[in-house]
């Protein structure tokens, strides 16, 4: 029996998989760790986590390392709510669109966005297909001007890969966005096989509830891992309060502490700093329009 340090990169069927950096091992929860009633996943890909390797060459997972963060979505069971792990730990959050085909729907990248801050999660946007447009800058550039980087990339010419690469490497990444904008294609023109990978996992968990859920951390040439998180469209705020919506948009943050009133819900209000924002066209109209819905508990 040995007891080391590991990486939990792949998870079925309550199996983990943990790179101790030497070697896989797979590995199931010790008895003592699940005892009482879970509120949630008790681990998950991105775990660090305590093993013991038994002489069989399998292992047990004898503790987990707090989580710094995690992106997770609430499984409603019988009795409960159980909050399911999609990713531990994750560095980022990069989140794909096209510039067309599919026309890109930003009012869902907002929703993504909103959801990265309130976990505290770094977020990065992907702006794929340049190819297809004139001026990808005249879709997504607007986030630029708020604060987030924006990598411009097309897979088929190979516009942005390096930006794109070197962003992603040595850390935990989790890939997101709708399908068909092409996350696929450039993690396979970031290094073939991974893209392929990635899209069959997507794929099988479309198919539903009876088939086995696997997840899977992919490793990245030179370090680094990449994760499939498709759940972000179903990721709903669900412990959010409509007062804290305005703190996850940064072009707002810094304005509501100057309303008149500190309840102030930015819609009708006298002496509202970000209506007067918005008049003066220092906030986009879209993203205002977000917030709103946002606020109001709609998509
Ligand atoms: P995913 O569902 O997000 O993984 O998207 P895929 O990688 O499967 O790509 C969907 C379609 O878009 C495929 O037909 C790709 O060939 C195409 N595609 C992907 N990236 C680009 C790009 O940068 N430019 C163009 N013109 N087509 C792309
Ligand atoms: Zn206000």
């Amino acid at each position: 029996m040995t007891n080391t340090q590991g990486l939990i990169v792949k998870a079925q069927s309550g199996f983990f998989w943990v790179n101790t950096g030497e070697d896989i091992i797979v590995c199931q929860l010790r008895g003592k760790l699940k005892q009482g009633r879970a509120q949630g996943d008790i681990a998950a890909i991105g775990d660090k986590v305590d093993i013991t390797i038994l002489d069989d060459g399998s292992g047990t997972v004898d503790s987990v390392h707090e989580r710094n963060q995690l992106i997770a979505r609430l499984d409603p069971r019988p009795g409960g709510v159980y909050q399911q792990v999609l990713l531990a730990n994750p560095d980022q959050a990069l989140f794909v669109f096209a510039c067309a085909n599919p026309t890109p729907r930003l009012r869902m990248l907002d929703r993504f966005l909103v959801i990265a801050e309130k976990q505290n999660i770094p977020a990065v946007i992907v702006a794929n297909k340049t190819d297809t447009v004139e001026n990808p800058q005249a879709i997504f550039g607007m986030y630029e001007s708020i604060g987030y980087r924006v990598i411009y990339t097309s897979a088929k010419t190979g516009t942005g890969l390096d930006t794109l690469r070197s962003q992603l490497q040595n850390k935990l990444n989790a890939f997101a966005g709708p399908s068909g904008v092409g996350k696929s294609s450039l993690l396979n023109a970031l290094q073939p096989g991974l893209g392929l990978a990635v899209n069959e996992i997507s794929s099988a968990m479309k198919k539903g509830r009876h088939t086995t859920v696997t997840r899977q951390l992919f490793a990245i040439d030179g370090g680094g891992y990449v994760a499939d998180t498709p759940g972000w469209k179903s990721l709903g705020l669900w412990d959010t309060e409509p007062e804290e919506i305005d703190a996850y948009f940064p072009e707002l943050r810094g304005l509501v502490e100057n309303c008149q009133f500190s309840d102030c819900t930015h819609q009708h209000e006298p002496g509202c700093a970000v209506l007067t924002a918005l008049k003066e066209g220092k906030i986009f109209p879209e993203r205002y329009e977000s917030f709103v819905r946002l606020r109001s508990g709609k998509e």
